[in-house]
């Protein structure tokens, strides 16, 4: 069983993913994480000149390859091509499905973006809300409670959070989202900050 499986490997997803693999060797220990992505991130069609500390006309597709990479070099993370259909379960026993592989972790995070959200949860249609800071129609985001945790053991990040629609406030959502994760864990507020020589 994986601690974390991370729905949608955008820059939410990722962010989320390389958040939780630096637990490594820290004191809340490797926090098993496998993302599940079906290729389809709004980045992927984006030429970017506003991101801090990105080169100014990075390439979408690029930036989400380096992020992957980057995201892997954490041993306990993984990463899956697959679109999920359905999670079912509770916080600590949760089986997420695709089309035709089922996976099992003890939570989730959300982060498939804001196009639409049809992914069964214990067999119920999650309601969604129109997403009012996208400037298209038919766009969504989910209703959470404290700190992105939409039900127990289940968060969402990224667009899908109902944050603006740029790279930056979608990967700090999925930050977040990780952070506000991994304080359950550990029980009390939890980040992990490195300095020099913190990872020899
Ligand atoms: C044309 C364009 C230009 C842009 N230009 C800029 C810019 O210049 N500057 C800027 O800051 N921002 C820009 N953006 C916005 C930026 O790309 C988004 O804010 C950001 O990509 C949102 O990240 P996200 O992770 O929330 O969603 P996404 O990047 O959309 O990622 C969601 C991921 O979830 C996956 N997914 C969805 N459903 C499932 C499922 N059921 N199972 C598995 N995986 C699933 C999708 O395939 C996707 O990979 C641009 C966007 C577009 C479309």
């Amino acid at each position: 069983m994986k601690d974390v499986i991370i729905v949608g490997g955008g820059v939410a997803g990722l962010g989320a993913a390389l958040t939780l693999g630096s637990s490594e060797g820290k004191t809340l220990g490797a926090i098993e994480t496998l993302v599940i992505d079906n290729g389809k991130s709004d980045l992927k069609k984006a030429e970017l000149y506003n991101v801090p500390l990105l080169k100014k006309g990075s390439n979408g597709v690029e930036v989400l390859e380096q992020m992957k990479k980057d995201a892997l070099e954490f041993k306990s993370v993984s990463y899956q091509e697959g679109c999920v259909k359905s999670i079912e379960g509770k916080e600590g026993g949760f089986v997420v499905k695709t089309e035709n592989e089922s996976y099992e972790s003890k939570y989730v995070i959300l982060a498939s973006g804001a196009h639409s959200f049809d992914i069964l949860i214990n067999g119920e249609k999650v309601p969604t809300l129109e997403h009012d800071l996208l400037p298209k129609p038919q766009k969504v985001k989910l209703a959470y409670k404290n700190r992105q945790e939409l039900v127990d053991g289940v968060w969402v990040a990224g667009l899908l959070a109902g944050v603006t629609t740029m790279y930056a406030t979608a990967l700090g959502s999925g930050v977040e989202a990780a952070c506000s994760l991994m304080s359950k864990i550990g029980g009390k507020t939890t980040i992990i900050h490195d300095f020099p020589g913190s990872r020899e």
